[in-house]
């Protein structure tokens, strides 16, 4: 799971990103909307912490703009503006939550946790992972606007890679969770629906990579070209 951070203090971001990264949560940074802008133009993000005083524009401009396009990526503000009135107007343009600081980082992830689990269970659960979404409960998967014509086992297998994007995950756990039983011929199995799911991302030009580690399992990424957790996104990726 990965959120972005979109706040012009660099020291506060860093001790955010870190402490979501301890409760298991990527994070993307950005100082400036424009850069905000380009960031989810580029992916899907789980939710977006929002400061209000930024250098270009202010954040509610963002969050006004994302609303406007049908966005509905949750967006949590943390703002050093407290009063009641600022709270009000920042709800009213579409955040999910708002928390006035100084705060302490444990009520953050706390607030987050609760914005993603709210979320969460609204009509299923939407995994995504680059432009690759799927909807756990209808079983579809989607890349960009494109619905993939795959089969319930294939959808099972990038579930469990999707839950644990970017940590390898075992033949053994994979098999077991498309066949509910051990032993060498689901293991052979899974290598089949494994090769097939590879073919269907890749002919749909998915940013996502399945990567098979001999001897242990298979791992996905997202296939972008300079992504670490808590990076900058680059000029040169939203040229
Ligand atoms: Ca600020």
């Amino acid at each position: 799971m990965r959120v972005l951070i979109v706040e012009d203090n660099g020291q506060f971001a860093e001790l955010v990103a870190q402490h979501l990264e301890q409760a298991g949560i990527d994070a993307d940074w950005v100082e400036t909307t424009q850069r905000a802008e380009c960031a989810v133009g580029d992916r899907r993000y789980a939710a977006i912490l929002l400061d209000l005083g930024l250098s270009d524009r202010d954040g509610l401009a963002l969050l006004r703009d994302l609303r406007a396009r049908g966005d509905v990526t949750p967006v949590l503000i943390m703002s050093a503006r407290h009063g009641l009135e600022d709270r009000l107007r920042g709800l009213q343009e579409g955040a999910d939550d708002y928390l006035a600081k100084p705060f302490a980082i444990d009520e953050l992830i706390a607030r987050l946790n609760a914005i993603l689990r709210r979320q969460a269970g609204f009509g299923g659960e939407a995994l995504s992972a680059g432009n690759v979404l799927l909807d756990t409960k209808r079983r579809t998967v989607s890349v960009g606007d494109r619905v993939l014509p795959m089969r319930l086992r294939e959808t099972l297998v990038l579930e469990l890679l999707m839950r644990k994007l970017g940590n390898v995950v075992s033949r053994k756990v994979l098999a077991d969770g498309i066949f509910g039983v051990d032993g060498e011929r689901a293991m052979n199995t899974l290598d089949v629906y494994v090769h097939r799911l590879r073919r269907q991302l890749l002919d749909a030009a998915a940013s996502v990579l399945i990567h098979t580690v001999h001897g242990v399992g298979y791992m996905l990424t997202e296939s972008h070209k300079d992504n670490p957790a808590h990076s900058k996104p680059s000029d040169a990726r939203c040229a």
